[in-house]
């Protein structure tokens, strides 16, 4: 149950959204963005957010669109993980969709959602970071495109009252090879101890993270590292390890010295399928 009530609104436009937003704030109603609501009810049941209203985007038609434009593969922010991986457009995307939750919770939950989620993992944004995308993000001040990384960095960094509208990759970037591996402590539903993504282009690796640290991240200083192929990849390992960006996770999932070993493992074994490839 949720302990407080709070208006819903759906608008169907994007300007009704944002205007509705302002409003809103203005009435001191401390409205939050809606799409899967999977996170908000959870945090809501333990009264750990109040908003006094919330703003459901799955009306708006730019938030659910899931097409080829030209060389520009356009994801809504509300298509669901499912309708992701069902649909396949980027490989890597679905493999880190599929790995996120059931199947039912999957149904419910958004990229957008996902991305801009306060919980650690947020690992949908990994291939997003790999593919440098670009974010198509609406305010007041109008639509603007920016690359991922002037807008996530460790999280979204939205202005108040702005939403993620919709990802955009190029289409050379959505058929690259790949790994993607997820590790759990046990079973293969819930949050990662260690998820390592990987992308090779040009003959150089890029990599990706969740559950290692507090936060998703792509290091330039790791991927250096890892692609020095001068090294033997323990080395190479070992030092890539020393350029975390912050010190290990340490949590329910896993201690931060099993997590160290677990994320050794696994960069070996990303790092060994892309250059067999
Ligand atoms: C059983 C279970 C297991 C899970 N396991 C994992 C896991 O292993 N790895 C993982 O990464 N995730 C996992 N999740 C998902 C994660 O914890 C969140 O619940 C989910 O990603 C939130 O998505 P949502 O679409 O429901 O967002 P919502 O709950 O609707 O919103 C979440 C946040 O994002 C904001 N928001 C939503 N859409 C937008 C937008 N378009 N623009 C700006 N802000 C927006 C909201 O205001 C809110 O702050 C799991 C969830 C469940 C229920």
């Amino acid at each position: 149950m949720i302990p407080f009530d709070f208006e819903y609104f759906h608008p169907s436009t994007v300007q009704m959204a944002v205007d509705l937003f302002q409003n809103l704030q203005r009435q001191g109603k401390r409205p939050m963005y809606y799409a899967g609501g999977t996170e908000i009810i959870t945090f809501a049941r333990v009264n750990s957010i109040q908003p006094g209203a919330v703003i459901d985007l799955k009306s708006i038609p730019e938030c659910n669109v899931l097409a080829m434009q030209k060389d520009i593969l356009v994801i809504g922010a509300c298509v669901t993980l499912s309708a992701l991986s069902e649909a396949d457009p980027f490989p890597l995307l679905s493999a880190a969709a599929q790995g996120v939750a059931d199947q039912t919770s999957r149904n419910k939950i958004t990229l957008g959602g996902n991305i801009s989620g306060k919980i650690h993992y947020r690992e949908a944004v990994l291939p997003l970071l790999l593919a440098n995308s670009r974010m198509v993000i609406a305010g007041t001040q109008g639509i603007r495109v920016t690359s991922i990384h002037k807008v996530f960095n460790q999280q979204m960094r939205l202005t108040s009252g702005e939403f993620l509208v919709q990802v955009l990759i190029d289409r050379d970037d959505v058929s690259l090879p790949f790994a993607y591996f997820k590790k759990r402590e046990i079973g293969h539903v819930g949050y990662p101890l260690v998820t390592v993504a990987a992308l090779r282009k040009n003959d150089e690796m890029r990599t990706a993270f969740s559950g290692v640290c507090a936060f998703p991240f792509r290091s330039a200083a790791i991927e250096q590292v890892l692609n020095d192929s001068s090294l033997p990849i323990t080395a190479r390992i070992e030092r890539a390890t020393g350029k975390l960006p912050a010190s290990l996770l340490d949590n329910v999932e896993g201690s931060a010295a099993y997590r160290e070993f677990v994320l050794k493992q696994t960069m070996a074994d990303a790092v060994h399928r892309l250059e067999r490839r």
